[in-house]
């Protein structure tokens, strides 16, 4: 199957430690339906672990407050884990802005040396304007 969705977590076994498994049933009586037990609770063997419960059982055990403790510090371990995990895309984003910076500076170093090239494209121009407005006064001059 494998597309089953638990409704709740499943939590570890408060006798002993491991997690409780869900499991569908096969007996007649209660075919289809959902159990939550022990791994260590065998059918019928009196001397393994008792924790096997009905989904409703197992909602009602959550509840109590040695249960609500482990799910509180399972959540705490969920957001301790996703807290580090931001903390590492921050990185990465800072990584990626400090490339993006890099390459606006080569861009801006570019356009710096185009400014400095039209500034003198600009100023041969000017010499030149210069030069013709000199020439043309000095011929004005001349005739005068
Ligand atoms: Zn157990």
């Amino acid at each position: 199957m494998g597309g089953f969705q638990s409704p709740h977590p499943l939590l570890n076994c408060s006798k002993c430690g491991v997690q409780l498994v869900r499991i569908i049933s096969k007996q007649r009586a209660t075919f289809g339906q959902a159990f939550v037990k022990c791994p260590n609770n065998i059918k019928g063997d009196p001397t393994t672990c008792g924790i096997i419960m009905s989904e409703a059982q197992y909602e009602a055990w959550l509840r109590k407050p040695e249960q609500q403790q482990q799910i509180q510090s399972k959540m705490y371990l969920c957001s301790g884990e996703g807290g580090h995990e931001s903390i590492d895309h921050i990185l990465d984003l800072k990584e990626e802005l400090n490339e993006v910076k890099q390459k606006l500076d080569s861009v801006v170093a570019d356009l710096w040396v185009v400014k400095v090239q039209v500034q003198k494209m600009k100023m041969d121009y000017v010499v030149v304007a210069a030069v013709c407005v000199g020439v043309a006064i000095g011929c004005l001059m001349s005739k005068l």
